[in-house]
C-alpha cells in the first residue's frame, strides 16, 4: 500500500466516534448521566438502517448507533462482537478527491462514493483491514465538497 499521499490543504478532524448500542434508551440514559447533558440530535438514518442519537462534545460527537433492522450492519457487528466502539470518522474536505487518492493507494473502501448519512453528511467507510482494525468513515457536510 502506497503510504505517500499529498499535503491537504486543511487536515482531517475527528468528527465522531460511532457507538453501537442495543438498547438506544439504555444507552442515551448512561450517555447522558456521563456527560450531564441530553442528546443534540436524534435522527432515523433509513439507508443504513439505524437510528442515530448525537452528543455534541466539543468539536467532535458520540454517535449512539443502534440497528432498527435484524440486516443492519450494526446489528450484525453486535451479534459478532457486542456493544461497543464501532467506528471513528474523520471530517475531510473534497471527500470524491480523497476517496479515490485512497483507492489508487490501495486502500479498501466500503464505499467508492459518498451516500447521504446523517445531519446531512455525505459520508464513506474505509475497511477495517485498510486500517489495522479500525473501521474509519469519512464525512463531508453535503453541498461543501469540491468535487
Ligand atoms: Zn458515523
Amino acid at each position: 500500500m502506497n503510504t505517500h499521499v499529498s499535503n491537504h490543504p486543511s487536515s482531517p478532524k475527528v468528527d465522531h466516534i460511532g457507538v453501537a448500542v442495543s438498547d438506544l434508551d439504555a444507552a442515551i440514559a448512561a450517555w447522558t448521566l456521563i456527560t450531564g447533558k441530553s442528546p443534540d440530535h436524534i435522527e432515523l438514518v433509513e439507508s443504513q438502517k439505524v437510528k442515530v442519537a448525537m452528543f455534541q462534545l466539543g468539536e467532535t460527537r458520540i454517535e449512539l448507533l443502534w440497528p432498527t433492522s435484524p440486516d443492519s450492519t450494526v446489528a450484525k457487528f453486535i451479534e459478532k462482537r457486542g456493544e461497543g466502539i464501532h467506528h471513528l470518522c474523520l471530517g475531510v474536505t473534497g471527500i470524491d478527491g480523497r476517496l479515490s487518492e485512497l483507492k489508487s493507494a490501495g486502500v479498501p473502501l466500503l464505499h467508492e462514493t459518498p451516500f447521504m448519512g446523517a445531519h446531512e453528511t455525505r459520508c464513506a467507510f474505509i475497511h477495517p483491514k485498510g486500517v489495522r482494525g479500525v473501521l474509519v468513515e469519512l464525512n463531508e457536510p453535503a453541498g461543501e465538497s469540491a468535487a
